[in-house]
């Protein structure tokens, strides 16, 4: 059995016809950028975040670029980055003419370590960018604490996690900012690129409208240094339409990870330590650590199964970021983890007989 990491030409045809109608309607309005298609989903997706203001944007990392502008911290100071994260976690950072600096994370759950935290913070260090990995929205009020307490900005970047939840409340309410990306492949994807900030007061909504339309406050008054980061109509009107489901695909994604933890028992692979609460987990992706990591892909490959690593590579053995500053104490628990991290097929269209094919093969394969 074929069993795709992800096939988004597999969605059921209901789903097909709902972005077909979004399509439609945006073709017929004539409207294609910053038009009531953006202005209806930025309040859409603000329902999911406590009526925060939600300012959408081009993608994930302009969001989270303009994100930490809004914080307006002097040039240069230190933004605390996990080691293990997309790379635009590390990029927003630079683009936003700040210095990113690598924590490392721990093991057991692959998310941002906070001792690290604690030995890299110095006079300069006025940031961080909590990554909620993998969809695991691990103790954000721990952070928030820390970050009160060692006097910095709490960012959030929620481009894996949308409606993960802490105690009832979602990602995106705890930083002092926060943004999302709604790349195709997310739990809520657009059919092309878009994003969003989450900010809590309507002078910060007000001011990343301005720099995401070229600094504008008024048609030809620029003045914000602007950048061009637009949703336009389509993509707001494909979200609109999806969002609807997203609640539902997420408990879809839940019940394939409790499938995956009741049922693999492999010696050679070990699962992530579980959310504290199911609600914790919106499960993006499904990631276990495996010794012999290539060994098993191919054998699971083998089974026409396919796989994915998130990420190959730790962002500080990335030769652009090689030069930045990180744990003192190096960052051990990163590279370990980038050498078996493996991510297994965890999407809201696969069924039941697929998921078991794959915790079959895994249970299957002997290490030699
Ligand atoms: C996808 C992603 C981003 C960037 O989003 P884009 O929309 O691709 O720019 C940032 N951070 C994390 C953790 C992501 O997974």
């Amino acid at each position: 059995m074929k069993v795709p990491f992800l096939d988004l030409s597999e969605r059921p045809q209901e789903l097909v016809d709902q972005d077909l109608a979004s399509v439609d309607r945006v073709v017929r309005s004539g409207n294609s950028i910053l038009g009531s298609e953006v202005m209806a989903f930025e309040e859409e997706w603000s329902a999911f975040v406590e009526d925060y203001e939600v300012v959408g944007v081009a993608s994930g990392l302009d969001a989270l670029e303009i994100a930490l502008r809004l914080l307006h911290l002097d040039a240069g100071s230190e933004v605390v980055v996990p080691a293990i994260s997309a790379a635009a976690t590390v990029f927003s950072v630079l683009r936003a003419g700040l210095t990113p600096v690598f924590a490392d994370i721990d093991l057991s759950t692959a998310q941002l370590s906070m001792e690290s935290v604690e030995r890299l913070i110095g006079p300069s260090t006025k940031a961080l960018v909590l990554v909620h990995l993998y969809g695991h929205l691990a103790n954000p009020e721990a952070w928030k604490d820390f970050c009160l307490s060692h006097n910095l900005a709490l960012v959030e970047d929620c481009a894996q996690a949308h409606a993960a939840k802490w105690k009832g409340r979602p990602a995106g309410v705890f930083g002092e900012v926060s943004a999302f990306s709604f790349y195709p492949t997310k739990n809520l994807g657009a059919m092309g690129d878009a994003g969003a900030l989450v900010v809590s007061s309507t002078e910060l909504a007000a001011e990343a409208r301005r720099i995401r339309n070229y600094g504008q406050a008024r048609r030809y008054e620029h003045v914000s240094f602007g950048m061009n980061s637009r949703l336009d109509e389509m993509q707001a009107a494909i979200l609109r339409g999806r969002l609807p489901s997203l609640e539902r695909e997420n408990l879809r994604r839940k019940e394939i990870a409790q499938l995956y933890r009741n049922h693999i028992k492999n010696g050679d692979v070990s699962m992530l330590a579980p959310p504290i609460d199911i609600e914790n987990h919106v499960y993006h992706l499904f990631v276990v650590r495996a010794r012999q990591r290539e060994v098993i892909r191919d054998a699971l490959l083998k089974s026409g199964i396919m796989t994915d690593i998130h990420y190959p590579v730790p962002l500080h053995r990335q030769h652009i970021f090689e030069s930045l500053s990180r744990d003192p104490e190096g960052l051990p628990a990163a590279e370990a983890f980038a050498s078996q991290c493996l991510s297994l097929p965890c999407n809201p269209y696969l069924t039941d007989v697929q998921v078991q094919c794959v915790f079959e093969a895994i249970n299957a394969h002997r290490a030699v």
